[in-house]
């Protein structure tokens, strides 16, 4: 698009003060008629970043003869997938030069970046067990609220914004401790599981426990704990740090060996004369874990696997979901906290692909110079990113043109009994 695509509107100047801009969630225009403006939060993201303070104002008010008197109005149109159009738009007080020359230049910078695109969203971050843990939790609140029975839900909670906020509405408390929790209360397990003495604790107390465990953890609890009676060694592989972990080692007590990395295998000190288990922790990607059990069962070749059919593919699907997206896009929006471990993680996926990555907070993160010339956006979303920002994202990125938009999702899936 061109400057000369850029119109330039007298509208009624109420409320707007001199030194501000305002973008307009609705503009009146003279040729299109009431126009939505979905792509205001990146003109109020150019602006904010001069230094301009931005309010965001319905402006369709019906446009008036070009006069002084009025607040002046900058505005480009762009065709929408769904049909009818939408503006990029702002406008400054009249007489205010200085802010009229800032709100032409936001908009002179997003025209010249308005075209057709497509997006390609990888799916949810959230796997079935976070998502199971944290519907348990929101239907236990629902369940008890006023009914005087506290409901508290034991960390790591992972789960979506929207859970969080509806666990806070509903008057659900999080807690690390059972220290906190009183008497006739309502306990929820997360996901990831809960060490043996918090279960026995748990046990002795005046509480009702909802156990969210996800199946997957508490096959692998039940396997560690198997192995060591049968007086094996368990060489747990994945990050001793993880929310897992504590609660499956704890099943087996002084049996349990954490390891990480390929090279950690050789500090490992297992068997004693008796067998070997290993077991790849829930949560914890396959082809990270591969290496690692290769190098255990080269030190300990009689060494079994202590689950044989269980594995968790939610995080290897979600990195090959990142990684295909990002291959097939010219620019990867990672929609994210920027000091989440987890965007950072989605981030290095994403660029193992090749691709350009901007790790964004906000809408407003994105400039006119990533988009210059790029076809396909691919969007991923972080754990850490605020609830309904992808959304907002691509809402924004709709007001700049034609946006088709698809989604993909990597799956594995049990076929048991379906090859024989
Ligand atoms: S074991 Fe897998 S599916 Fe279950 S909560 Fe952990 S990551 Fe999610």
């Amino acid at each position: 698009m061109s400057r000369a695509d850029i119109r330039e509107l007298a509208v009624p100047s109420t409320g707007i003060q001199r030194g501000e801009v305002v973008v307009p969630t609705r503009v009146g225009d003279p040729v299109h008629g009431l126009l939505s403006c979905p792509a205001g939060p990146l003109v109020a993201g150019s602006l904010r970043a001069r230094g301009r303070p931005v309010r965001f104002a319905d402006l369709s008010g019906e446009p008036s003869a070009d006069t002084d008197a009025d607040a002046r109005l900058f505005l480009v149109t762009c065709p929408r997938e769904e049909g009818g159009t939408s503006a990029v738009a702002a406008a400054a007080a009249p007489g205010d030069a200085l802010s009229a020359a800032a709100a032409r230049a936001a908009v002179e910078d997003w025209a010249a970046v308005c075209g057709n695109r497509s997006l390609l969203l990888a799916g949810s971050p959230w796997c079935s067990g976070a998502l199971h843990a944290a519907s348990a939790a929101v239907q236990a609140a629902t369940d008890h609220q006023g009914g005087g029975h506290q409901v508290y839900v034991l960390t790591p909670a992972a789960m979506p914004p929207e859970a969080v906020t509806a666990l806070g509405d509903l008057g659900a408390i999080v807690t690390d401790a059972l220290d906190d929790v009183e008497p006739g209360a309502v306990v929820l397990f997360p996901a990831h599981g809960v060490t043996a003495e918090l279960r026995a604790e748990a046990g002795r107390r005046d509480v009702t426990v909802i156990d969210a465990t996800c199946p997957l953890v508490a096959t692998a609890q039940a396997a560690a704990s198997g192995a060591a009676e049968r007086g094996h060694h368990v060489l747990l592989v994945g990050p001793p740090d993880h929310a897992a972990t504590d609660p499956i080692s704890s099943q087996a007590p002084g049996r349990v060996s954490v390891v990480d990395t390929p090279a950690k295998t050789a500090a490992v000190s297992a068997g004693n004369g008796g067998g070997v288990s290993y077991l790849l922790q829930p949560g914890f990607p396959l082809e990270a874990g591969a290496p690692i059990v290769s190098a255990l069962r080269s030190r300990y070749p009689a060494a079994r696997p202590a689950v044989p059919a269980e594995t968790c593919y939610a995080p290897s699907d979600r990195a090959g979901t990142i990684y295909s997206v990002a291959l097939g896009s010219d620019l990867m929006l990672v929609v994210g906290d920027p000091r989440s471990s987890d965007a950072r993680h989605v981030c290095a996926l994403a660029r193992d692909a090749g691709t350009k990555v901007a790790l964004i907070g906000d809408a407003a993160d994105i400039k006119p110079a990533m988009l210059a010339p790029v076809r396909t956006i691919g969007v991923a979303e972080s754990t850490s990113a605020a609830g309904g920002l992808a959304a907002r994202v691509l809402d924004a990125l709709s007001g700049l043109g034609r946006l088709t938009v698809a989604q993909r999702r990597l799956s594995t899936e049990k076929v048991a009994g379906a090859l024989g």
